[in-house]
């Protein structure tokens, strides 16, 4: 079984930068979790073995796999993280153990879609929230590709708790 590391960890792309990710298709929870943390990860629920390495591979993105098979077959040495546990907590331990999870990116991205959230202004989304959300609260985000509106809140609150116990720290010691 392959075993990641912090120094056998792929990497691509400059010192520093942001890495993106491929999760496979039995790591739609991951992908999500990740995608709270404010990581950048690509996830189809059908797309096959072939098409997501293509993909993977063209935009630069470490494949996230529990699948052995994929990786004998399809070559991807150095692309790719072998995801070790089916607990999603061991799961994100592990890529927190590697590619680190400040909580600082914490809801910046879409979790349906994973594009970057934008400041929503108030005046814009009257409509497109509850009455007593749009009443209480004051800043919004706004997915620019699938226009879903996020907002601080109660449910904001909950993921962090939950991504706490997941991760086993308090989110506020980073
Ligand atoms: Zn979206």
């Amino acid at each position: 079984m392959h075993k990641t590391s912090i120094n056998d960890s792929p990497r691509i792309g400059g010192e520093g930068g942001e890495q993106r990710f491929f999760a496979d298709s039995m790591l739609g929870k991951l992908a999500r979790w990740m995608r709270t943390l404010g990581f950048d990860v690509e996830y189809e629920k059908d797309i096959d073995d072939a098409a997501l390495v293509k993909r993977a591979v063209r935009e630069g993105r470490i494949i996230l796999t529990r699948d052995t098979l994929l990786i004998r077959r399809r070559r991807i040495k150095g692309w790719y993280v072998f995801i070790e546990s089916d607990s999603i907590g061991e799961q994100l331990r592990q890529i927190s153990a590697i590619y680190g999870t400040g909580f600082e990116r914490f809801l910046t991205r879409c979790l349906r879609c994973n594009s970057l959230l934008e400041d929503a202004p108030r005046s814009g989304i009257e409509d497109k929230v509850p009455p007593y959300v749009y009443n209480t609260q004051e800043k919004f985000m706004r997915c620019p590709h699938c226009a879903r509106i996020y907002w601080a809140g109660t449910h904001r609150k909950k993921m962090l708790k939950a991504l706490s116990s997941l991760l086993g720290r308090d989110a506020d010691k980073g």
